[in-house]
């Protein structure tokens, strides 16, 4: 079947960096050798992204990690998806496992959040996965299915262009406990399958689903080989130079 996905390569920093680290990895990525054939996105706290608008390469977009559904107005401490498109972003992580556990958000208003960011005319990657006790008691895919139903009874057909599907193992998040190759393409391929049959074959065909999850410079390679796995969100392995080497995979 032919399909059009670009590999993506996504780094979630989630809350680390000082304006002095982040300037030191803007210039090793800045001097890095980048494929074409690859699409690289960097999750930043919402504070450095406009030093990244001004140093970073314009080859790697920007993403922010969370974002608020309101375009302004009384709710103190939230940043809108408008804001971060006025200072420079172009994509915004939503739903990631941390905001769902910590921060306790629903299924439904990241669903919420995903449909408000797209109509600013953001990006959203969509995280998705189960936790070891769901793995474990074999909801993996009956979890995935009620986290993506959720954005499917929320966006329209026309709206998967612009999402990008991170599927994230809670298990295998900042654990060094990285999904198998085969574990990783069991989920893609079910995920695959379920938006053929929920959306269409045509969005199913075309968005990217990518892994997440303990991914390094060293556990990329047989993974990235996968039929469904489009790409990978990588979080502490984001934040060194050697993330090039992930990006180059
Ligand atoms: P990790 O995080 O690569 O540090 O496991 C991935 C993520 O949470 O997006």
């Amino acid at each position: 079947e032919t399909h059009n996905r670009k590999f993506f390569v996504g780094g979630n920093w989630k809350m680390n960096g000082s304006t002095d680290s982040i300037s030191d990895l803007v210039n090793s990525f800045n001097q890095g050798v980048m494929s074409q054939s690859v699409e690289v996105v960097i999750g930043a706290p919402y504070v450095y992204i406009p030093l990244l608008a001004s140093t970073l390469r314009k080859d790697i977009a920007i993403s922010a990690q969370n974002c608020f559904t309101k375009a302004s107005g009384a709710y103190t401490g939230e940043i809108s998806a408008d804001m971060l498109k006025d200072v420079g972003a172009t994509w915004v992580i939503l739903g990631h496992s941390e905001r769902r556990s910590i921060f306790k958000e629903s299924d439904f208003f990241i669903a919420e959040k995903t449909k408000y960011a797209l109509s600013v005319g953001l990006k959203v990657i969509f995280c998705c996965g189960e936790s070891l006790e769901e793995r474990e008691s074999n909801n993996t895919m009956n979890v995935v299915e009620r986290q993506l139903e959720a954005l499917i009874a929320t966006i329209s057909p026309a709206d998967y262009e612009n999402v990008v599907i991170a599927y994230e193992p809670v298990w295998a998040i900042g654990t060094g406990k990285v999904a198998s190759p085969e574990q990783a393409q069991e989920v893609h391929a079910h995920i695959r399958t379920f938006i053929k049959e929920r959306v269409s074959s045509d969005v199913a065909q075309n968005i990217r689903i990518i892994y997440g999850g303990s991914v390094n410079e060293k556990n990329s390679n047989v993974t990235a080989t996968q039929t469904d796995v489009d790409g990978f969100l990588v979080g502490g392995a984001s934040l060194k130079p050697s993330f090039f080497e992930i990006v180059n995979v």
